[in-house]
C-alpha cells in the first residue's frame, strides 16, 4: 500500500524530494538527526537542476511554516493532556519541551520542504 503517490505535493514534502521532478534529494544527508548537516542542501537538484534557494535568504520564509507546524503541535499536545486528564502544569511543560526538542530536526526540514513546495509545482520548469 502506497498512499503517497509520486506527483503529489505530499510525496515531495514527506519524502523531501525536489518539488519539480520528485527525483532529486532536498538534503545532502537524508538523516535529519545528523545535526551538523541538518541544513545542508545541494545548490541544485541533481536530477532536473532546479535551483533550490530560489533567491538569497529564500529559506528564511520557512520559519513561518515552522511556526505554523509548532502551533499544530501545541494544539495536538493540549488535546492530549486534556484527554489524558493530566493536571500537572510543570510536568506537561517538561513533556512538551522534550517533544519539541526531539521533533525539531523533522520540523526544520519539513518546513523547508513545505516552503519550497509552495513556490515550485511538479514538472513546472527545467
Ligand atoms: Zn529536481
Amino acid at each position: 500500500m502506497n498512499l503517497i503517490k509520486k506527483g503529489t505535493k505530499l510525496y515531495s514534502i514527506i519524502k523531501m524530494k525536489c518539488p519539480n521532478c520528485h527525483e532529486g534529494h532536498l538534503f545532502n544527508n537524508s538523516n535529519p538527526y545528523n545535526l551538523s548537516e541538518i541544513s545542508d542542501m545541494p545548490e541544485r537538484c541533481e536530477h532536473c537542476h532546479l535551483k533550490y534557494e530560489i533567491e538569497t535568504g529564500f529559506f528564511y520564509g520557512a520559519m513561518y511554516v515552522s511556526y505554523a507546524l509548532t502551533i499544530v503541535l501545541v494544539v495536538a499536545f493540549l488535546l492530549l493532556i486534556y484527554v489524558l486528564n493530566i493536571n500537572d502544569f510543570v510536568l506537561s511543560l517538561l513533556i512538551f519541551g522534550g517533544i519539541l526538542v526531539v521533533v525539531f530536526p523533522l520540523v526544520f526540514r519539513l518546513s523547508r520542504s513545505i516552503w519550497l513546495n509552495m513556490f515550485v509545482a511538479y514538472k513546472s520548469r527545467k
